[in-house]
């Protein structure tokens, strides 16, 4: 894979300018909220970790949207770093999900949409791991979701 040396908030940074407008749109706003002067220096292939954020950010939305039309819509992302690695966490209320649901969502093909793929989550499960990292879901039905992601930050000292 192609892997180049970036910042976690520059990468989140880029990615909530993409989703910001089409947020705005569906009566939802993100929210990004960033330790100061934590290092958090990773090294990836940051068109795969795009896609993985924008996937998860995407199907935020749609659990947004699936919420009446007053329901104002809020997406977390944050980022901290503890030890070697770097965590992701994305926050929203929309639908949530009950047990049965978050044991399938990484499945390739499961979709409780009309028109969904089913390949969002698991294509960014692989991703994931091919780069070493973890990724969770915690999710109330009729409250919220959230996701987590891990990744190994590069090592300053070699
Ligand atoms: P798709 O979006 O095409 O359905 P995904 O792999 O992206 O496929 O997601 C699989 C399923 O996981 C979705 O159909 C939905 O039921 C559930 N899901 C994913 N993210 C969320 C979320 N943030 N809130 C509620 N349900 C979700
Ligand atoms: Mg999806």
């Amino acid at each position: 894979p192609l892997k180049s040396v970036i910042d976690i908030p520059t990468l989140l940074g880029e990615v909530v300018l993409l989703t910001e407008s089409e947020a705005l749109m569906k009566n939802c706003e993100i929210v990004l909220s960033l330790p100061e002067d934590s290092s958090m220096t990773v090294s990836i292939d940051t068109k795969q970790i795009k896609q993985v954020l924008l996937n998860i950010i995407k199907n935020a939305m749609e659990a947004i949207e699936e919420m009446d039309a007053e329901h104002r819509g809020m997406i977390d992302i944050s980022a901290h770093s503890e030890g070697e690695l770097v965590y992701i966490t994305i926050r929203d209320n929309g639908n949530g999900m009950d047990q049965n649901l978050m044991n399938r969502l990484f499945d390739p093909f499961f979709t409780t949409k009309e028109k969904g793929t089913g390949l969002g989550l698991s294509v960014s499960y692989r991703i994931i791991k091919n780069h070493r990292g973890h990724i969770s879901v915690d999710s109330t039905k009729g409250i919220g979701t959230v996701f987590e992601i891990t990744l190994p930050m590069v090592d300053s000292k070699s």
